[in-house]
């Protein structure tokens, strides 16, 4: 059922909006959320338009919002809803950092340094709370091959100077008493955090609403970037959105990029994704890993196990065999996940780009900014680099980030490029 009550009827100070059939914009902070009827007849003037109200999207217009500047936001579908929703929520630069892949894990570090007053703000702003926890994440091998591999990755670690610990089995226990009893080590990353990506979506969502200069339109469906007086546009059916300033934030799907001469430089990595019910029966304080499987215990008393990683394009299905390994393998950890009822198994399409580093600035096109390939790392990434590329639009503020990864860096050299 929609919540009629709580549809926008009436534009912002300095957005406008014209519509000749019933108003589609629509803000549903909470609950169940119905996929909207298909925009219709809607013109909307707007300082900002982001394209995709995914969790990249959503922290963007909250930075850009800020300033009072006006913020239309264009969902294909339904806000809060893609690859964010799948999460596991994991705010993890340093276990999962690669000696290869350096300023991945610098740019991860200052988005997790950044999110303490990121949480305190959005708490304050939406009041209600996200779910950040801090105990830390341990990751455990079951057997020889998994504990050489942790050790390895343990050297990386120490490589690059990260605060990480290495724990005996018996540490490891104590920790985690529920742990296999023959686990033989592992290592101790306090720093890497949690968030419950759900509820963050949502109260970034009651957040924005609380803004009048925002407005989000959900079910607009596909559309096309077009040149106005204004600076960029977007239409979708019978919605047009002009703007001075057009930001693409639509996570895994790349469609909008062939014109601007980088198409390809997205693929979708395909996630499946367990929910189980630990309520009856806490088993896990810590985020617990193994080269093979996360288990992300939540303060609403389910655990996410996650996650699988498949190249296959927007296959939707949930197969039997990635399913039965992600269970065998949390089930060698921690046995006793053989009693908690699943809950969930759901998949999402992580934003890859070749590079596996994040397409973040100008687009090469005028007025046209890209705020995506954030991949494993969305919502660690999203409210960190919102706020570098707001300081850059709204001010002009450089930072080296949006030099190292500049959307440039693909750049077919050959392609029919969009002028704006
Ligand atoms: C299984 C799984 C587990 C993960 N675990 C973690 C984790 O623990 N920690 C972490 O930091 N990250 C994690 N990630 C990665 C993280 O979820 C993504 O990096 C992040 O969600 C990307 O955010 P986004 O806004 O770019 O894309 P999305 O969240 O996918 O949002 C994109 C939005 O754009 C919309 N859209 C698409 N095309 C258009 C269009 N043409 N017009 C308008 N709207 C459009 C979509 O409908 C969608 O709502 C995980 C991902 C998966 C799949």
């Amino acid at each position: 059922m929609i919540l009629w009550n709580l549809i926008r009827v009436m534009p912002a100070e300095g957005t406008r909006m014209e519509q000749s059939t019933p108003f589609r914009a629509i803000h549903l902070p909470i609950g169940p959320i119905p996929i909207p009827h298909a925009v219709r007849f809607m013109r909307v003037v707007a300082d900002f338009c982001i394209l995709g109200g995914g969790i990249a999207g959503l922290t963007l217009a909250r930075s850009l919002s800020a300033s009072g500047r006006t913020v239309a936001i264009v969902e294909r579908d339904v806000a809060g809803r893609g690859a964010g929703y799948a999460a596991a929520g994991m705010l993890a630069p340093l276990v999962e950092a690669r000696v290869e892949e350096r300023e991945v894990v610098g740019f991860g570090y200052r988005a997790l340094l950044h999110y303490p007053e990121f949480v305190a703000d959005l708490e304050a702003e939406s009041g209600m709370t996200v779910g950040y926890r801090t105990e830390g994440t341990l990751i455990v091998g079951v057997d020889r091959d998994d504990t050489e591999a942790i050790r390895h990755q343990f050297q990386e670690h120490q490589e690059l100077g990260l605060p990480v610990e290495w724990l005996s089995g018996y540490e490891c226990r104590k920790m985690e008493p529920c742990l296999a009893p023959g686990i033989p080590g592992g290592v101790f990353s306090p720093r890497d955090h949690q968030i419950d990506n759900r509820l963050l979506l949502e109260a970034l969502r009651i957040s924005l609403h609380r803004r009048d200069h925002v407005t989000i339109i959900e079910g607009a469906g596909d559309g096309a970037i077009v040149e106005t007086g204004a600076g960029a546009g977007y239409v979708a059916g019978e919605l047009t959105v002009e703007a001075g300033h057009l930001i693409i934030a639509t996570g895994a799907h790349g469609e909008l990029l062939g014109p601007l001469g980088l198409g390809g430089a997205i693929r979708p990595v395909k996630g499946q994704i367990i929910r189980l019910d630990q309520s009856s029966m806490p088993l896990l304080d810590h985020v617990v890993r193994s080269p093979e499987m996360y288990l992300v215990p939540k303060l609403d008393g389910t655990v996410v196990l996650g996650a699988s990683s498949e190249d296959r394009g927007f296959d939707p299905s949930i197969t039997a065999g990635e399913i039965l390994e992600l269970l065998r393998a949390a089930w060698e950890c921690v046995p006793g996940i053989y009693e908690l009822p699943i809950v969930e198994t759901r998949v999402g399409f992580r934003p890859a780009t070749i590079d596996h580093a994040p397409m973040l600035g100008g687009s090469g096109v005028d007025n046209i900014s890209l705020a995506t390939g954030y991949y494993r790392h969305g919502i660690l990434f999203s409210p960190y680099a919102a706020e570098i590329l707001a300081a850059y639009l709204l001010r002009g503020d450089e930072s080296e980030w949006l030099t190292t990864f500049s959307p440039g860096r693909f750049h077919a050299t050959s392609t029919e490029r969009l002028s704006c």
